[in-house]
């Protein structure tokens, strides 16, 4: 097999979008799996849509997700430049060609200076080709009128130098999305005119929102730009897994992946012909597996950032340790700890029915007001908080079931939670104590 040489192509007129991301992603997968070359070359001969920092933020958010480059703009490589208003010389070269062999022509402008060239559309000619996702797709010349290769101030429309850059970069493979297919055959009618092979194409499957509509960046309700996730403290392999799903599945059919599984696993015979749900849930679950893969430590310093930047006090390392390793199972992404700091060191406290029910069945008033005895002689940190309870076993003489439940249950209103002397240290005694007296009254007026 030819050397996979493949490409992502962006137009600098915005920041990374998620549908962008997941054209350079699926390149980028297809170069790896095949030990292949992923190129990125910028398109900017739109000049008036170009946006200032668009290349820029295109190639931050790349390199974020872990998408990088063998040749780009920045790192050059041998078949550059890489940036096609770089080339202008070389596709004038290329256009002087077809004019000088008639299969282009001049069209002048009123001012008889200036005019652009259009390629002249073979007549009755059917072009098909096979489509990578779709199978065999054929278009008709007929339906073609001749265009514009390039504009009348020079510059090459997208159609003409593309076609140029894909067949002098050797790429071999081009995979782009669906709303290109009705380029393609503009396209393949200069690969013919140069007499050049064309490159595989593929054309992926739309994304749509919830309501099966084409994702548009209108759509407020979802957030579709790279920096969006990152700011909110998603992370780079969990978007990386997310979007590889986007109209791709793993012949597994798991759904947790690794970068370099992924990079094993894609194989071009699964990609999806139907449209792909951006599926907000989704993500928040995959980030969520993600966020549990990271150790203590990582995870602490991660949920760290968004903390600080909330302006929360941090009390202490180990306050921080703690607090996050009692709330980092709910945890589904970064900027999210600052909601759960929030619900739980919140003032007021709410039992559960059920967990009232087993209080009162099981009649621990006696245990709680033990407890409170305890823990108001009790210096707040979790070992000594472990302690307190265990002697309140002694005291109340009462153990296992009978011990713990009335003690979590009269101090955080749950029957279930992550270690209690770690949550009681983390909330305090003043809460703490409030909390039990407040059980302890309503048990005793039998409320
Ligand atoms: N510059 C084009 C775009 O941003 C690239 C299309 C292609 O991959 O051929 O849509």
């Amino acid at each position: 097999m030819e050397k996979v040489r493949v490409r992502y192509a962006p137009s600098p007129t915005g920041l990374l979008h998620i549908g962008n991301a997941r054209t350079a992603l699926f390149n980028y997968l297809y170069a790896k799996h095949n030990n292949g070359d992923f190129v990125i070359r910028i398109e900017d001969t739109d000049v008036l849509r170009n946006v200032e920092g668009g290349e820029e933020s295109q190639l931050r958010y790349l390199s974020w997700l872990g998408i990088n480059p063998d040749e780009s703009p920045n790192q050059g490589g041998k078949y550059g430049p890489y940036r096609q208003l770089q080339r202008l010389d070389i596709y004038s070269k290329y256009a002087d060609d077809l004019l000088s062999r008639g299969l282009a022509y001049k069209e002048y402008r009123d001012d008889s200076e200036h005019f652009a060239i259009r390629f002249k559309v073979p007549k009755d000619k059917t072009f098909t080709f096979k489509d990578m996702v779709r199978g065999e797709l054929r278009f008709e010349s007929k339906d073609v009128e001749d265009w514009i290769i390039v504009k009348d101030n020079g510059i090459p429309t997208y159609n003409f130098a593309v076609v140029i850059d894909d067949h002098m970069m050797e790429i071999s493979h081009v995979l782009r999305g669906e709303e290109h297919i009705t380029n393609t055959p503009k396209q393949i009618m200069i690969y013919e005119a140069f007499e050049w092979i064309p490159p595989t194409f593929g054309h992926m499957t739309l994304i749509v929102n919830e309501h099966g509509k084409k994702l548009s960046k209108r759509d407020g309700n979802v957030m579709q730009f790279i920096s969006q996730y990152e700011e909110l403290g998603y992370l780079p392999n969990a978007m990386f897994n997310f979007i590889s799903l986007l109209g791709w599945s793993s012949p597994t059919n798991e759904e947790i992946l690794e970068p370099n599984q992924i990079i094993e696993l894609f194989n071009d015979d699964r990609l999806s012909k139907a449209p792909s749900f951006f599926d907000q849930d989704k993500l928040r679950f995959i980030n969520s597996k993600h966020l549990k893969k990271m150790d203590l430590e990582e995870i602490t310093l991660f949920c760290k950032k968004f903390l600080t930047k909330a302006n929360i006090k941090i009390k202490s390392e180990s306050w921080l340790r703690d607090l996050v390793s009692v709330l980092r199972d709910r945890l589904t992404y970064g900027a999210e700890i600052i909601k759960l700091y929030e619900e739980f060191f919140h003032e007021d406290f709410f039992i559960s029915d059920e967990a009232y029910q087993f209080i009162v069945e099981n009649d621990c008033l006696n245990t709680i007001k033990a407890l409170k005895e305890e823990l108001i002689k009790t210096v707040f940190e979790s070992q000594l908080i472990e302690e307190a309870i265990k002697n309140v076993g002694l005291s109340a003489n009462v153990k296992g079931k009978l011990l713990f439940m009335p003690a979590r249950i009269a101090t955080t209103g749950d029957m279930h939670g992550p270690s209690l002397p770690i949550q009681l240290s983390l909330l305090g005694k003043d809460l703490v104590l409030k909390r039990i007296n407040e059980t302890i009254i309503r048990m005793e007026n039998k409320q």
